[in-house]
């Protein structure tokens, strides 16, 4: 499967699993550190896709098929590219302990 590249930020202290930055690193983390989640925030996309070369894969330019129905998968996954590591919550988890705190 083609991945494409984005540039985001590690944060290592999160406590809340959420939707928008939920991006854990491992699904074991979760055993052994309920309130540690790593969450990785996207930032943008560089606009490369790193090219699988599978013919099997409907993104690649060595895919095979010409019909556009073949089951072959036609989105990448992310190549993260991390610019920085924080061991702090992200912003999004902040917000929600922030949240929890004040009891809404
Ligand atoms: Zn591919
Ligand atoms: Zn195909
Ligand atoms: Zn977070």
């Amino acid at each position: 499967m083609c991945r494409d590249e984005v540039y985001g930020d590690w944060y290592r202290g999160c406590s809340v699993s959420h939707t928008s930055c939920l991006e854990t690193y491992g699904t074991n983390s979760n055993l052994f550190s309920p309130t540690r989640l790593q969450h990785f925030v996207k930032s943008y996309y560089s606009g490369e896709r790193i090219d699988c070369n599978s013919p099997t894969c409907g993104l690649s330019v060595a895919h095979v098929h010409t019909a556009p129905n073949c089951p072959c998968p036609k989105v990448a996954t992310d190549e993260r590219r991390i610019q920085s590591m924080f061991h702090k919550p992200c912003d999004d988890c902040r917000n929600a302990e922030f949240a929890r705190r004040v009891g809404r």
